[in-house]
């Protein structure tokens, strides 16, 4: 499998440290707020790379934090805490927010077909992890105090900027830009491991430390979080793009000098979900969610059909009309696979042939738009009905855009939908079995009685349509 690597700015040949497995790490999400549908675009894609993994044969172990202390809004080291900016929003503590939110976040993840990571850790858990390497980094020289906080010391390193997708004098005005400049820094690119003193007074999150009582810096919780359940050799580090820096970089920065060897040789980012007014965040107060969408009658699936019909690395625009055409092309898809006949032999070599083209599209660089295509040719190919579901069965394992269960809702709808009457409906069922028979003499007698009801019967690509005349 070719994969798109930000840290060597090519396509690369997937590899593993131990053959066979794969160790994924991926940030999780910030839980102060709703998780809105560009974050989920990234843990869509992030889902489709994982179980296309396992398709391939990989055992993978995948781990995701849950960011419920440390991420300021900046990014960096200035601002306010955002948990602490949500508890307040609701007047709640930041354990009750933080409960809810990821409760929340899970739940979309379910109704998108997003699976659970195998290890989820709450970086609140895991403070005696952050002390025992942030204690250690000081041991070696990496980290000092100042001011009272605890820094990493960027200067200790021999390359610092270690994604240079972006250029390192864009990276430098990025932290010049802090609003407050931290006058306890030796360098301008060290950042916070552990924040004591503060201007954080009303934190609400503290625990004691070697350092007095405070609490960690957000990049930190992903390296520890990582290097204990992931073990020292991580093979794939997942995020948005947003998170490449500063946050990747300083994970690389305090990981590698912690173990003293290369961390992780592989990093997959995906690109922002924008809206005409830029990339939608959280921030910006104006948001999607899932809910939202659900309360305009989407269903979340049309939402990840969406996604994947555009390539990862790109930035993605939403509109209501792309989710419009989106919606409709799912819709259809699930139709023709409510068409399918489920009978007949399987012809390997066309099976194995259709399958490869899915495989293809997958190993170059996770060309999901082509995988989606991949079902269309399943439809168009001449393989017998069971072969062709059978085949759709095995890319849904990667894909998940629940189109089996969608055709399944569809076959079971009341014929002509819920608006016709009983009696039409009826109707409507005799004619589908005449036609199965073949005996469509009785299939256009049946239709001339459901038109002499005051009802048209009109055959399309999605199968029988009723209306009133
Ligand atoms: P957060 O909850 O802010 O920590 O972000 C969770 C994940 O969503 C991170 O991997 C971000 O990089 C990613 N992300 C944030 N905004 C967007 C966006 N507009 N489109 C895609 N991914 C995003
Ligand atoms: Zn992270």
């Amino acid at each position: 499998m070719n994969l798109y690597n930000s840290l060597t700015r090519s396509k690369d040949e997937f590899k593993t440290h131990t053959p066979g497995r794969v160790e994924m790490y991926t940030c999780g999400p910030t839980v102060y707020h709703y998780a809105h549908i560009g974050n989920l675009r990234s843990y869509i894609m992030e889902d489709v790379l994982e179980k296309y993994l396992r398709f391939a044969g990989y055992d993978v172990n995948r781990v995701m934090n849950i960011t419920d202390v440390g991420h300021l809004t900046s990014d960096g080291d200035t601002g306010d805490d955002k948990m602490l900016k949500g508890a307040k929003r609701e007047h709640k503590t930041v354990m009750e927010i933080a409960k809810f939110y990821t409760d929340a976040f899970f739940e979309d993840c379910r109704k998108l077909n997003i699976k659970k990571p195998d290890v989820i850790v709450p970086a609140t858990s895991y403070i005696d992890e952050f002390i025992k390497v942030i204690s250690a980094l000081i041991e070696k020289g990496y980290a000092y105090e100042a001011g009272g906080n605890i820094y990493f010391d960027t200067s200790k390193l021999e390359k610092y900027y270690v994604f240079n997708d972006f250029s390192e004098e864009g990276l430098a005005v990025g932290v010049r830009e802090g609003v407050e400049a931290d006058g306890n820094k030796r360098n301008k690119t060290d950042f916070v491991l552990w924040f004591t003193k503060s201007k954080f007074e009303d934190q609400e999150l503290k625990w004691d430390s070697p350092w007095g009582v405070g609490y960690p810096g957000w990049h930190i919780e992903c390296s520890c979080i990582s290097m204990k359940n992931n073990g020292e050799y991580l093979d794939l580090h997942c995020g948005g793009i947003d998170n490449a820096f500063p946050h990747h970089t300083n994970e690389i920065a305090q990981s590698e000098s912690y173990l003293g060897h290369p961390w992780c040789p592989q990093w997959f980012h995906v690109h922002h979900l924008n809206t005409e007014g830029g990339k939608m965040s959280k921030s910006k107060g104006e948001f999607l969610t899932v809910s939202l969408l659900e309360e305009k009658g989407y269903s979340p699936l049309a939402y990840r059909f969406f996604c994947l019909q555009s390539h990862y690395r790109k930035g993605l625009m939403f509109s209501w009309e792309n989710l419009d055409n989106a919606a409709a092309a799912y819709s259809k898809l699930a139709a023709r696979v409510a068409q399918i006949e489920d009978s007949g032999d399987i012809d390997e070599e066309k099976y194995n042939k259709l399958k490869d083209n899915f495989r293809s599209a997958m190993d170059t660089d996770l060309n999901t738009s082509l995988a989606v295509t991949a079902y269309y040719d399943v439809l168009k190919s001449d393989l017998s009905g069971s072969g062709k579901l059978k085949l759709i069965k095995e890319f849904e394992t990667v894909l998940s855009l629940g189109i089996i269960g969608e055709a399944e809702k569809l076959k079971s709808a009341k014929p002509g939908g819920d608006d016709i009457p009983e009696e039409i409906a009826e109707l409507l069922s005799q004619r589908k079995q005449a036609r199965k028979d073949k005996n469509f003499a009785l299939a256009d007698e049946i239709r001339d009685k459901i038109s002499e009801m005051g009802y048209a019967v009109e055959e399309t690509r999605e199968g029988t349509k009723v209306r009133k005349k």
